[in-house]
């Protein structure tokens, strides 16, 4: 008999960090967009794993030398090879027990709506009345929440007792019936610091905007994210508005806007995409540097460390001696040219 006690043994085998499950029923209510159950309609267990990213993939952006590691082996090296990994892999032996799995990874690309929730314009239609549009999106934070992985922090990042805010979620749909987790009811890991908020270099995140949702009868609020900021700022841009200098700017082909380099990159260009998304040159100052020192600081995460994270003074670059200095550079799209 297959026992969630022994999927968890196998998925921490296969490469998970933490594993916890919760029974579809948990669900119930999410909107149709978002449901696990338009994707498999008889699932009756979701299992969620965390995969941390390692505090030491973050040290070359926080000392500004060493920025395509947190992107290669922690955020898409996790996305893009390593939760594939796992998550397959525990599909398959989940399957050998006669319950048919579903491994999901990060595939948000193909998802029918938008960072807000609504409805690309023509990117699909229902297979039938009544059906979501294709591809619904299984909301990975929320899933991590309902089985029991850990909280979301008002910086919309999900957040687990051992790692904070450094890890990234996988998950499993199954036939199979499993003993479920209880939704996670520690002492609340997110205190409302704003750290997030203050250090986010887009000032992406909202001091007093929030979102409200209910999950499986709990609420739950976070600030409301603006994801184009965000993106800028993520990929070490800052927006400008008036004429465009050359030697430093570009348009952004997907927010039309200007672009030149800010302090928190020492880039001219976002540098070529590792894995897929090896784009992070913020390196999560706010939302996952910024926070995590708040938490160890506190003493609330059990991934305890010798020394303490900041070591010293956060660097900055200016911009602004450089183009007194620079050549003229053609424009690339805003991306580094081979
Ligand atoms: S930085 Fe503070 S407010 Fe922001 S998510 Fe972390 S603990 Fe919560
Ligand atoms: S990834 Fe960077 S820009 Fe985006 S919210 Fe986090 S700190 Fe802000």
């Amino acid at each position: 008999m297959l026992t969630a006690k022994a999927v968890k043994k196998m998925a921490k085998a296969m490469g998970a960090d933490k594993v916890s499950i919760g029974n579809i029923e948990r669900w119930e209510g999410a909107p149709l967009q978002m449901d696990p159950r338009q994707i498999m309609p008889e699932a009756r267990s979701v299992i969620a794993m965390a995969f941390r990213v390692m505090r030491g993939s973050l040290r070359g952006i926080e000392e500004g030398t060493f920025f395509s590691n947190y992107s290669a082996m922690g955020y898409g090296g996790l996305t893009y090879l390593y939760i594939p990994l796992t998550v397959i892999n525990l599909s398959k032996f989940i399957e050998d027990h006669g319950y048919e799995a579903i491994p999901i990874g990060h595939q948000s690309d193909w998802r029918a709506i938008d960072n807000e929730g609504n409805l690309r314009s023509k990117k699909s239609r229902p297979v039938a009345p009544g059906r979501p549009a294709p591809d619904v999106m299984v909301h990975l934070r929320i899933a991590g929440y309902l089985c029991g992985l850990g909280e979301i922090g008002y910086s919309k990042v999900f957040l687990t007792p051992e790692f904070g805010p450094r890890q990234r979620i996988g998950i499993v749909l199954t036939e199979a019936a499993l003993e479920p987790d209880p939704i996670y009811a520690g002492p609340s890991l997110c205190n409302r610091c704003m750290a997030c908020v203050k250090h986010c270099p887009g000032q992406a995140i909202s001091a007093d905007q929030t979102v409200k949702v209910t999950l499986a009868g709990q609420p739950a609020e976070w600030g409301q994210l603006d994801c184009n900021a965000c993106h800028i700022a993520f990929c070490g841009g800052q927006a400008v508005e008036g004429t465009l200098d050359p030697e430093h700017t570009y348009t952004d082909p997907l927010y039309k806007k200007n672009i030149a380099p800010s302090p928190w990159t020492p880039f001219y260009r976002k540098p070529r995409n590792l894995y897929n998304t090896g784009q992070a040159i913020c390196g999560g100052q706010g939302c996952v540097r910024a926070c995590m020192i708040s938490l160890e600081n506190r003493g609330v995460l059990t991934n305890k460390f010798h020394e303490k994270f900041r070591r010293r003074k956060p660097w900055s670059v200016d911009w602004a001696m450089e183009s007194k200095t620079a050549a003229p550079r053609k424009s690339t799209g805003g991306v580094e040219p081979d």
